[in-house]
């Protein structure tokens, strides 16, 4: 039976957790008795809203707002909220459907969701996007809270906006509570939370390299695509490691980095993309040794490693192609879902380690859900132990996708699986106990 058939992102991930798990299911009578893959595969609810706000000169626009709230099997529901013009009820869907394997995955007690709105804030002057905000947050507020679902950042929300999403939350709520992640630091934030996607996506990459080939990261070079919060920090990690950073890329275009990129460099960017929110085709006048072209991608780059870290769909089968005649040897999703189904069949067809997204980038509701620990203890973190917190459960993920048998056959270890088995069973094991809930 195929429900909502033009929602292509929520199949695409269903049908790939699918070919891991059913296997897992027939294997367990508990799982089928207790039916719970149809009942995983449909979202507990989803809120559906309109957000009307106001621009700079007075004129009224009409958005939509969502929050998926998918399972609460192991706890509130938590996800990230995007704003993109993209946005609609299928990529939630999809989106809150990888949430539940990769929340899992953290070992934390959290459930999964995700939400956002089709509003556009590049270009929006700082009042609009506040009074956007607060609108959205106006719809939103009465179905989340600390104990009940927590969002977060992602596309398009950052620390700006996560401010007015939480002041507004605080006013309508009459209360301050953990109710939103990814807080500016005194706002009852946690060090770290900008930088944690990026940097466990590149733990994750070195825990893999390690246990498969028993390799390190320094010397190699990496191509690296977006030039957001995943993409920026990935690359600041790569380049504490010693590897070499060759692109980073946004919605204009490809930046070519054939030295490689050093902290100094690495900062200049970060001026322009986040203090400046201006574009990568800016770089060029003021970094040596790099070079924009529009519209680019990095996947025609030769590279030993590829960061995937903008956005969904970006590397399909001739990019992969193109990487694996170019020599890459390890895949690692920063963003959600950046390769497409035939992409990934390429990758696990060879000796390339491939390491999804579910397991890769979960090291930022990871610090997330140590926000929230945060925030109910009353007690601030210091930066070394969220860090030090990090690292051991970026070792743990992995550890959980190989505890699984993975094996492939050419002696590598199949990680999709891995994750996906590892996380599923987590939340079935609950489902079944919570009885039909
Ligand atoms: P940001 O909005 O900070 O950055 C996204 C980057 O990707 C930007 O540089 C943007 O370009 C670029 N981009 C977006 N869409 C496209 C496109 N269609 N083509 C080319 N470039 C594009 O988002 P995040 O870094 O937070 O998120 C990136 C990915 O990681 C998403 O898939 C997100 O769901 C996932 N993720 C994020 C987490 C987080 O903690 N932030 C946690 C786990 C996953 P431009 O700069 O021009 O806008």
């Amino acid at each position: 039976r195929s429900v909502d058939p033009h929602q292509s992102e929520f199949h695409q991930a269903v049908k790939e957790v699918l070919e891991s798990v059913v296997p897992v299911v027939h294997a367990h009578d508990e799982y089928r008795r207790a039916k719970v893959l149809p009942r995983l595969l449909e979202p507990d609810r989803i809120v559906r809203f309109r957000v009307t706000w106001e621009d700079d000169e007075g004129e009224v626009h009409v958005h939509r707002g969502w929050r998926v709230q998918h399972t609460n099997a192991l706890g509130p529901y938590k996800g990230g909220l995007q704003l993109h013009p993209t946005v609609n009820e299928g990529v939630l869907k999809f989106l809150a459907f990888e949430q539940t394997f990769k929340n899992a995955l953290t070992g934390l007690p959290l459930g999964a969701g995700k939400g956002g709105s089709d509003f556009d804030p590049k270009g929006r002057s700082d009042r609009e996007v506040m009074r956007f905000c607060q609108a959205f947050m106006t719809q939103l507020w009465r179905y989340i809270g600390a104990d009940t679902d927590v969002p977060a950042g992602d596309i398009g929300v950052g620390a700006r906006e996560i401010g007015y999403l939480f002041g507004q939350y605080k006013r309508l709520a009459g209360q301050w509570s953990g109710a939103m992640t990814g807080k500016a630091m005194g706002m009852g934030g946690i060090p770290m939370r900008t930088e944690a996607t990026g940097y466990g996506a590149v733990l994750f990459g070195s825990h893999a390299l390690k246990h498969v080939r028993d390799e390190t990261l320094a010397g190699k070079r990496a191509a690296v695509s977006g030039a957001g919060n995943v993409a920026l920090y990935a690359a600041e990690k790569l380049i504490a490691r010693e590897a070499k950073v060759i692109t980073l890329s946004d919605s204009d275009g490809l930046l070519r980095i054939p030295g490689g990129l050093d902290p100094a460099g690495w900062e200049a960017i970060r001026e322009i993309k986040v203090d400046r929110r201006g574009s990568l085709s800016d770089v060029p006048a003021v970094l040596d040794g790099t070079e924009f072209v529009p519209e680019g991608k990095p996947w025609g780059e030769a590279c030993d490693f590829a960061f995937p870290c903008a956005t969904q769909n970006e590397l399909d089968e001739g990019d992969a192609k193109a990487l694996l005649e170019n020599g890459v040897r390890m895949v690692v999703e920063g963003a959600n879902m950046p390769c497409t189904q035939g992409a990934i069949a390429r990758f696990r067809d060879s000796e390339v380690i491939f390491a999804p997204g579910k397991a890769a980038n979960a090291g930022g509701v990871a610090v997330s859900g140590l926000e929230m620990a945060q925030n109910a203890g009353k007690n601030p973190w210091s930066r070394e132990r969220t860090e030090e917190e990090l690292e051991t459960i970026m070792q743990e993920i992995h550890d959980r996708c190989v505890e699984e048998p993975t094996a492939k056959t050419d002696g590598g270890v199949d990680y999709l699986r891995g994750a996906n088995v590892a996380g599923f069973r987590r939340v079935a094991d609950s489902m079944v106990a919570s009885g039909l809930v």
